[in-house]
């Protein structure tokens, strides 16, 4: 089978695989249909993620068919449409039993980085029973390939984590695949304003027809300011966090009111500097965290009833066999326009 594949920082192919067997009874192996490029992909790409080896089969979102189940699924059978969760989990560990599937005691986020992912035709899925999701008769599957990760991402590690509330105001630093994410989903507890902050202007301008109330460009380094105006001096309830840099971190940490909360979501290769000499005082909570996607079947349901539409975030598809070039697409999204990418095998 084709699959994309990391051979080396800055280096990947669409290269000849073995098509992935059973390996044990609770695998299934999925034929992919649709699958996508995530940031977290990028950044492998660029080296700065040691654990991913070359050789290394990329990917941890897609939908498919199952192919072959081994003898210990329950859930599943040859045929079934799914959803991949980006994180697989055993359902049985003492952390899958708290519902803190990312830190799964057998699983968490393998896919694409320390087991083959889904950017293959075929890809083998453990823990199936637990790490897969039916796809509901006549759903949309291109939307749905934003529910392996970024929309329980967006939803659990920001919405959730920072408590939005009725009523609150809301911002959202970063407004990339994730950051859109959380601003679709924070939707469910009718903010107040919901402001987006992001340096390109065509995803500021995204935002605005996904329900953002209010953007912010913070090219000119004033966004603390321009934020601290739009709230009335007052600062905002929740930050969302959707860069993972210090610089976005630090605008969180300045715009927080007291007794609110920070939700970090970006992945943050770098330390930063936490400012308790100033917010020691200020009642606040911070939040970390990879996402659980415990929230998938109720995500799932939404979706379905059209209450959320995650396929308004899909910018531009392709077929397997131009994997490179959506690479390339995504890898320049400022330039193209890009948010979600699809690369389709059927
Ligand atoms: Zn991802
Ligand atoms: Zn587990």
């Amino acid at each position: 089978m084709k699959a994309l594949t990391y051979l080396g920082p800055g280096k990947i192919d669409l290269i000849e695989k073995p098509r992935p067997k059973i390996e044990k009874p609770t695998d299934a192996v999925v034929r992919i249909t649709k699958t996508t490029i995530c940031g977290t992909d990028l950044n492998i790409l660029r080296g700065n993620v040691p654990a991913v080896t070359p050789g290394r089969i990329l990917g941890h979102e897609g939908v498919g068919v199952v192919e072959e189940v081994g003898e210990g699924v329950r859930n599943f059978k040859k045929g079934d449409r799914v959803i991949i969760s980006c994180i697989t989990s055993c359902g049985k560990c003492d952390n899958c039993k708290k519902g803190l599937y990312a830190h799964c005691e057998d699983g968490g986020w393998i896919l694409g980085h320390l087991i083959d992912g889904t950017q293959a035709e075929y890809v083998r899925i453990p823990h199936a029973d637990n790490s897969l999701h039916h796809i509901p008769e006549g759903t949309d599957e291109e939307a749905l390939v934003m529910l392996s990760d970024i929309l329980p991402t967006g939803y659990e590690i920001g919405v959730l984590y920072g408590q939005v509330q009725p009523g609150d105001t809301v911002a959202i630093i970063g407004a990339g695949p994730v950051g859109m994410g959380a601003l679709l989903t924070a939707q469910f507890y009718s903010p107040a304003e919901i402001i987006m902050v992001d340096l390109d202007d065509s995803r500021l301008e995204a935002s605005l027809k996904f329900g953002a109330t209010k953007t912010v460009n913070s090219g000119d380094g004033k966004a603390v300011e321009k934020i601290m105006e739009i709230t009335g001096g007052k600062g905002v309830d929740v930050a969302i966090e959707a860069v993972g840099i210090e610089a976005t971190f630090e605008m969180c940490e300045r715009i927080i009111k007291p007794g609110g909360n920070i939700a970090v979501v970006g992945v943050h290769g770098k330390p930063v500097d936490f400012h308790l000499e100033q917010l020691w005082i200020s009642n606040i909570t911070l939040t970390t965290g990879l996402v659980n996607t415990n929230t998938t079947p109720l995500l799932l349901k939404t979706v379905q009833s059209k209450k959320l539409q995650p396929e308004k975030l899909i910018t531009h598809r392709f077929k397997f066999d131009q994997f490179l070039e959506a690479y390339d697409v995504f890898g320049n999204a400022a330039e193209n326009k890009a948010m979600k990418v699809i690369i389709s095998n059927e």
